[in-house]
């Protein structure tokens, strides 16, 4: 039996072709890639790039800044802390609406607006893994991350700019609706999160 691994994430595939479309995040027959093994030794078949994107010395002294973010991970790292943070500025906000205190809605705020100052990080790391180590592949994977992504940014820009215009958007009318755009926006961030974590971790358990 042959065995395929996908480029993408690394999703193993035995049977006399590539999958039409890889179960974990989409691919296409394109990015599969066959495992040639010999006597219990696994060796990859080199890919062929026409772009000679493959050789990572020069990629290394060409792109600095990407080279650092794939180094050391930078993606995952400006997520995690944001990510944290997040659900907390839900929790808090949620305990201001229930017992009416300022300062849980205060935390919540400032908890919000250190996410958004977040986000041009998490993007353009993100980014840049998904044009190097993915290859920029326009799988449904990453359509979904970067909706969510997208999401993300737009809940948390319409909450920060409503309490900026409405400081006491916590005690308005219209103060579940606020929270309601806060449990969308943590969701969207939980999709992506996920997301990731598939294209990282999903091919190992499957
Ligand atoms: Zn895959």
């Amino acid at each position: 039996m042959r065995k395929w691994e996908c480029t993408i994430c690394g999703y193993i595939h035995e049977g006399d072709e590539p999958p039409k479309e890889c179960p974990v995040c989409g691919a296409g027959p394109e990015y599969f890639k066959e495992i040639i093994e010999k006597e219990g030794e696994t060796l990859t078949e080199q890919v062929v790039q026409p772009d000679g994107d493959e050789d990572g010395g020069k990629q290394e002294k060409a792109g600095g800044l990407a080279a650092l973010v794939m180094k050391h991970h930078l993606h995952p790292i400006a997520v995690h802390t944001p990510n944290g943070v997040l659900p907390l500025a839900v929790v808090f906000l949620f305990i201001a609406l229930v017992l009416g205190g300022s300062s849980f809605e205060k935390a919540s705020f400032y908890s919000l607006v250190f996410v958004l100052l977040a986000m041009p990080a998490v993007i353009m790391t993100g980014y840049i893994a998904w044009q190097k180590r993915y290859k920029g592949a326009r799988t449904k994977i990453f359509g979904i991350k970067i909706g969510a992504t997208i999401v993300v940014c737009a809940t948390l820009l319409a909450m920060v700019v409503w309490r900026i215009v409405d400081p006491e958007v916590a005690t308005s009318a219209g103060r579940w609706t606020y929270f309601l755009i806060s449990v969308v926006s943590v969701a969207a961030a939980g999709l992506a999160g996920h997301m990731g974590g598939k294209l990282v971790f999903g091919s190992r358990d499957g």
